[in-house]
């Protein structure tokens, strides 16, 4: 096989679709739906969402409306949540591809319920602020909704949700503070299936689970606490092939900017992965502790600036040299996800979606 210069994300969704099952588990009674808005978390909605199907996913979560019709050609018989709501003038669509906006304002549930007055009582979500003031009903505005007459005839409330702001850190009062208001929202609301939990949201136990859990990070091998070792398998491999290995002199300088001098006899390896791959340049800014790849299992630092096709490690104390060509691992079994996210004040989650799409793709 010829060498490529091309990095390589490969993707495990047997992996995947073992998490699954493990979220099943942890969501006791309630049932596991998955999040697969931004691509799948950047891994590729197209591979990842047929693969949790076939694991017996049957309820999915997008953004975007164009997030939602991309998903419904992939999935004809799947319930597909749309968390962005229903623009004014797309309920129509909404409609052909069978997808449940999530509906964040009275003006939204009004425009359903006027679409639906043909007789055909269409589902949808309502949408519960209950804290984190992103998208949704907050106190005053439940109170103005149930307030207005008939406004839950014509239409199916198919589900009530809400999103926890603070659920990496169990012990934060928010979360009880938003278990109580999502829960006071309920009492007032008419009788419907309810979620609240997210993968975080999950593991802070039953209270949390209602009907329905919305799991995406943990699905993709990642913690929902930032903590490693909280993490399930590993789905995702990010590995770079080395281009050239360099000798290097006290006095030299590595990248742009020359912001590495070395300090004596150096060996240096170029992988070809940079910040058009999505890994962000901020990365090369990390010294007196640089950010850590492997090699082979073994630990490599980052040397000075990333640049937009390449990035330089520090191969001088290995105990055996790599070869060109030999896989520098970004993030996988080996440095986990987590652990790089850390190391760049970053989370696992804004890694993944910032994954280019210049890589070799491999899905086992
Ligand atoms: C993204 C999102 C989720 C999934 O959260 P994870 O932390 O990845 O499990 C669930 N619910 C809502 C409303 C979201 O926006």
């Amino acid at each position: 096989m010829p060498a490529s210069d091309q990095a390589e994300l490969s993707v495990d969704l047997a992996a995947l679709a073992a998490n699954y099952k493990t979220m099943q588990k942890n969501a006791g009674q309630a049932e596991t739906s998955a999040v697969v808005k931004a691509d799948g978390y950047g891994l590729g909605m197209a591979h990842i969402a047929p693969a949790l199907a076939t694991a017996g996913c049957r309820t999915f979560w997008v953004a975007q409306l164009n997030e939602a019709i991309t998903l419904r050609a992939l999935l004809p018989d799947a319930v597909i949540y749309v968390l962005n709501g229903v623009p004014s003038g797309t309920a129509a669509q909404f409609e052909a591809h069978d997808l449940r906006p999530c509906l964040i304002t009275l003006a939204q549930v009004q425009e359903w319920q006027g679409h639906c007055r043909a007789g055909k009582p269409l589902p949808a979500c309502l949408f519960i602020d209950s804290g984190f003031n992103r998208l949704g009903f907050g106190e005053i505005e439940i109170a103005e909704l149930i307030a207005t007459p008939d406004i839950f005839e014509g239409w199916e409330l198919s589900l009530i949700a809400s999103h926890l702001a603070c659920a990496d850190e169990p012990k934060n009062p928010m979360n009880g503070a938003q278990l109580e208001r999502f829960r006071s929202a309920l009492a007032v609301l008419p009788d419907a299936p309810a979620s609240l939990a997210n993968s975080g949201g999950t593991m802070l136990g039953p209270d949390y689970h209602f009907d329905m859990i919305r799991t995406g990070t943990m699905l993709y091998g990642c913690s929902a606490t930032a903590r490693e070792e909280d993490a399930l398998q590993p789905i995702a491999g990010l590995r770079a092939p080395l281009l050239q290995i360099r000798q290097l002199s006290a006095g030299d300088t590595i990248g742009y900017g020359a912001t590495f001098t070395a300090s004596g006899e150096m060996t240096i390896g170029v992988a070809s992965l940079g910040y058009g791959d999505g890994l962000s340049r901020h990365f090369g800014d990390q010294s007196p502790s640089p950010i850590r790849f492997t090699i082979g299992g073994q630990p490599v630092s980052l040397l000075g600036r990333i640049s937009m096709d390449s990035l330089a490690v520090d191969l001088t104390n290995l105990a055996a040299l790599p070869f060109v060509g030999d896989m520098v691992e970004i993030f996988g079994h080996d440095n986990p996800i987590d652990r790089l996210a850390h190391q760049g004040n970053t989370i696992s989650y804004e890694l993944l979606t910032s994954l280019g799409n210049r890589y070799n793709r491999i899905y086992k």
